[in-house]
């Protein structure tokens, strides 16, 4: 599906993030996000827990144990191992991989939350990103249960819904989004988003030379379930492990064929209460005519 003629997007690269953060940072600072609560989860180094409405660009920490041996070839955290626990496993202590991945609203090429806006405040730009507009909004929700991935929100504080603009101004100026410009690994890449996909797959290949088989590309394929994302993912591990749905479905596929039934349901009704008028009609002249036959007698 040709949506832009020069569609961009984001390729991020998930196996060289350091989980520093400054993504996030620069959305929240460039896009005037506010805070998130300021919650601290003392269970992990994940301080924004997930995306929401104060929350667009989110870097997830993944902190996995696995049997020593079964290490992925990074090594373990800190190059040694962290302890063992009483049965030669891996001890409460021991860490021995941190995946981290920098979750954002993915600007599906089919995208659910476009489809049941109401008001038109989701449109699709002319670098065929999704982006909602704040003036329009008129807080109804919709788009939150269509999203396939959970990333659309809207604010407690206003209840319009919020979610990645891809730097829709910054990109009008020129200018890549503040996430990508900020992530000193370049684990977040923006571009054309064809150039990206070579990019990512080149990368992938690579990474497999090294010795690195479990590296995937998500989102990556315009024959799946949204018809392709306009932000994908290198990821080192099952998409469920960093939260995504392994399998993503445009949430309103069906409605085509929803409102040909219902269309279908409606004629048959008209059709049916014709019927019956003309019907009660013929019956009444009927016995209007016996009634005018019984006078003559
Ligand atoms: S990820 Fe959700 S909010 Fe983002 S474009 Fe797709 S459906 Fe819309
Ligand atoms: S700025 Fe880059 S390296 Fe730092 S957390 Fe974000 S994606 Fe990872």
């Amino acid at each position: 599906m040709d949506i832009a003629p020069n569609r961009y997007g984001f390729f991020t690269d998930t196996s060289i993030c350091i989980g520093c953060k400054a993504c996030e940072v620069a959305c929240k600072e460039w896009n005037d996000v506010p805070d998130d609560g300021f919650v601290f989860r003392a269970t992990s180094y994940d301080n924004t827990g997930s995306l929401g409405a104060n929350t667009w660009r989110h870097v997830a920490f993944i902190e996995q144990q696995r049997p020593v041996g079964q290490a992925d070839g990074r090594g373990q955290v800190g190059g040694q191992d962290q302890g063992e626990g009483p049965a030669g496993g891996p001890g409460p202590d021991s860490i021995e991989r941190w995946l981290m991945s920098s979750d954002v609203c993915k600007h599906c090429t089919h995208a659910a939350c476009l489809d049941v806006c109401p008001t038109g405040a989701l449109f699709r730009t002319e670098f065929g990103t999704v982006v909602v507009q704040e003036d329009i909004c008129n807080g109804c929700g919709y788009c939150v249960p269509a999203c396939p991935y959970g990333v659309i929100d809207r604010r407690e504080r206003d209840g319009r819904a919020w979610k990645c603009t891809m730097c829709y101004d910054r990109q009008l100026g020129g200018l890549e989004p503040a996430c990508a410009k900020a992530c000193p690994t370049d684990s977040i890449q923006f571009g054309p988003l064809d150039e990206l996909r070579l990019r990512a797959e080149e990368r992938v290949e690579r990474l497999h030379e090294e010795g690195r088989p479990e590296a995937r590309l998500y989102g990556a394929s315009p024959d799946d379930g949204v018809g392709g994302d306009g932000a994908f993912f290198l990821l080192l591990d099952e998409p469920e492990v960093y939260g995504l749905p392994p399998d993503p479905v445009v949430t309103t596929r069906d409605l085509p064929a929803m409102w040909r039934w219902a269309g279908g349901a409606a004629v048959s009704l008209v059709g049916a209460m014709a019927v019956s008028f003309l019907s009660e009609r013929l019956v009444g002249r009927i016995a209007a005519h016996d009634r005018s036959l019984g006078r003559r007698r």
